[in-house]
């Protein structure tokens, strides 16, 4: 489905590429058909808009692409990816969380050798599908692949020793069910971008509330619930104003967030927050109702994610939104945004290099649709039953 990438480089003669599409759009004033995207020799955006006026920009010492019956777009951002799992590839989910995570902590490798080709792997089938900036948690950083990104070092344990993030481009205590307060307060003290898994099972809710249930039962069963993990727990609060007291300073990207109401919707809106979503994760794991458009109207900063590869087979945010969009109508403009720039923001970049506005580094990927007809070119793709042909045609990294 996907086509080997064939991503440009900066061109070494000093050219600038103008790419002329069927359609250029972008989310944030890029809208035009037939359009294009002029590139300098380093690949950062002159102009993009109608074909005349991005032409009159740009000079007669050019190299022209014609795309006639493709979209162009800026590359797609994937807020919270997990490609040290990209190895595994798509399972079953049997029905009991508990159960499969234990699965991905058996399929899971130490060796650093087959971390690293998991993680290139999974680099290049984002690439290949139009993501190029990825919110990686795992990896330390994505120096030498086809992505850019935070690579956000997992920490997992209730213990309160200072753990080493040298090197890591970000931060993720695993989640609040798993990981203590004293790792959300030093990934908050770090000054890097920080995320965390956050409400995103009844169970997480329960034992941060009560603390009991099947995360209660798990650390026993490990040997590690003690006197000192359940202080911290079991005071009526949600995950996410457990969050706020801990460490609400900080700002999160809060992957998931299945089970909110309006209260902690307030509370990530008033923080700054970003949730990233990731919908056919939470559709495999039978989460139903995600509030997403709530949060967006509340102003919270809602960006996409895929998870990992084991939910569902790809790593195409794409997909991501073509799913809610045949399931939820949701406006196709709203869906780029969280896509691109809300991504960015998430990932604590600026948003304007997930668009063409002039000085950006965003990238240009070329989506095949049908110009014959009238139909709004990024609607017909997000109702594409298959995933359409999708080009990166240049790279960011
Ligand atoms: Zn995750």
């Amino acid at each position: 489905m996907y086509r080997t990438p064939r991503i440009n480089q900066p061109d070494s003669t000093g050219q600038c590429r103008v790419y002329i599409g069927g359609a250029v759009r972008d989310a944030a004033t890029v809208n035009a058909s037939p359009g294009a995207v002029a590139l300098d020799a380093s690949g950062i955006v002159i102009a993009a808009g109608p074909v005349d006026a991005v032409l009159r920009k740009t000079g007669s010492d050019i190299v022209r692409i014609e795309a006639t019956d493709r979209l162009l777009l800026p590359g797609l951002v994937n807020a919270h990816a997990h490609l040290d799992l990209t190895h595994i590839g798509h399972q079953p989910y049997g029905g009991d969380f508990v159960q499969w995570v234990r699965m991905v902590m058996g399929g899971r490798t130490s060796d650093p050798q087959q971390i690293h080709e998991a993680v290139a792997s999974g680099a290049e089938q984002s690439a290949a599908a139009g993501v190029f900036t990825v919110g990686d948690v795992g990896s330390r950083s994505l120096g030498g692949l086809p992505v850019r990104g935070v690579g956000f070092v997992e920490v997992i344990g209730h213990h309160d020793t200072v753990v080493s993030i040298d090197g890591a481009t970000g931060v993720q205590p695993h989640a609040p069910y798993s990981t203590g307060p004293g790792v959300y307060r030093q990934a908050a003290a770090s000054g890097l971008p920080v995320s965390t898994h956050l409400a995103e099972t009844p169970a997480e809710l329960e034992f941060v509330a009560r603390g009991t249930g099947p995360f209660r039962e798990l650390l026993e069963r490990l040997g590690k619930w003690n006197d000192t993990i359940a202080a911290h727990y079991g005071r009526g609060l949600h995950p996410v104003d457990w969050l706020d007291h801990v460490a609400g300073d900080a700002p999160w990207l809060c992957a998931h967030c299945n089970y909110v109401d309006d209260a902690q919707i307030d509370t990530i809106a008033k923080r700054g927050w970003s949730v990233a979503y990731c919908p056919r994760a939470s559709d495999y794991f039978e989460h139903e109702g995600h509030r997403y458009r709530n949060m967006l109207a509340a102003g919270v900063n809602v960006c996409l994610g895929t998870d990992s590869i084991i939910c569902h087979g790809t790593l195409s945010i794409l997909d991501e939104m073509r799913h809610l969009y045949q399931r939820d109508k949701t406006d196709p403009q709203t869906l780029l945004k969280m896509a691109t720039i809300n991504g960015m923001r998430g990932l604590q970049f600026d948003g304007r290099e997930a668009t063409f506005a002039p000085g950006a580094r965003s990238g240009v990927i070329a989506v095949a649709y049908d110009p014959s007809t009238k139909i709004d070119p990024l609607r017909q793709i997000l109702s594409a039953k298959q995933t359409p042909v999708i080009e990166p045609l240049e790279g960011v990294t």
